[in-house]
């Protein structure tokens, strides 16, 4: 069985790509399953085909065990590039096991003229170049700007939870985004500087162009290291390594 660990649009591709080959082969029965796998952090996910299961594993140990209780024959990361945590797990437990690892990720976003780097969101806190500030950092780092006296506009898939700015207006949204309408957004509320994360995709780039016409300074905070797996940047790519790995 292929474990992909999800929550991103590349890891539903992936399930739908797999499952439909086997399908396709006519050899669904005796070809390993695919599952997918979510954190369960959203009320409402977006789910793949195939079978799903939700929730994490219990840690290295945890997953590990997972590995071998459903005879896994290779894992595919394909989680977002800021899910650290995850990632470093899957590595290690795959190694300790001696199932097929390899991560999908998805490629930044095509740097932009007169960004300010960040390595992390805490970072991004601490200086902002702005007093009113448009963040879609997501619901989990709202806390790291609690202390900050700007005005925010913060955009997230699920209603956060305190401690979070004083003077905030929350946008619950799952995207994806268009110049068109960032633009709008971005104009009628006044912004004066964007933060986010170098998270790459389509689903979110409109904001990052809509900046740029209006010349509001990007605050961005740079992808955490990966660990020393094999890595590929797209679908495609991942679909050729199962197959390398016989899976
Ligand atoms: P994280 O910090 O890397 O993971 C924290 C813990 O959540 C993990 O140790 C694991 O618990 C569990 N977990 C995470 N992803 C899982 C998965 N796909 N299946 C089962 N358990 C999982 O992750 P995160 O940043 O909270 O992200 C959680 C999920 O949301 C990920 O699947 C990610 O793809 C998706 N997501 C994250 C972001 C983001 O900005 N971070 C944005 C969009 C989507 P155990 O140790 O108990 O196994």
């Amino acid at each position: 069985m292929i474990l992909i660990l999800g929550g991103t649009g590349e890891a539903r591709e992936l399930a739908r790509r797999v499952v439909g080959s086997s399908v396709a082969d006519g050899v669904a029965a005796s070809r390993p399953q695919v599952v997918s796998s979510l954190a369960g952090r959203v009320s409402n996910p977006a789910l793949p085909v195939g079978e799903v299961r939700i929730g994490g594993f219990g840690g290295v140990d945890g997953l590990a065990q997972w590995l071998r209780d459903n005879d896994v024959s290779a894992v595919v990361d394909a989680t977002h590039p800021f899910a650290r945590q995850i990632t470093s797990n899957a590595f290690e437990a795959c190694a300790r096991v001696g199932v097929p690892f390899l991560i999908l990720r998805r490629p930044g976003f095509a740097p932009g003229d007169g960004w300010h780097w960040v390595d992390s969101v805490a970072d991004a806190a601490r200086d902002l170049p702005g007093a009113r500030v448009f963040l879609t950092t997501g619901r989990q780092d709202l806390a790291e700007f609690a202390a900050c006296p700007q005005w925010f506009l913060a955009r997230m898939v699920e209603p956060p939870e305190p401690p979070m700015p004083h003077r905030i207006e929350v946008l619950l949204s799952r995207g994806p985004f268009t110049v068109d309408g960032e633009l709008e957004l971005m104009r009628s509320r006044e912004i004066d500087v964007l933060v986010t994360k170098d998270s790459g995709g389509e689903m979110t780039s409109a904001k990052l162009e809509a900046a740029r016409q209006l010349g509001v300074p990007v605050v961005i905070v740079r992808r955490p290291p990966l660990p020393p797996a094999e890595t590929v940047a797209d679908v495609d790519a991942a679909v050729s390594w199962l197959g390398t790995v016989g899976a």
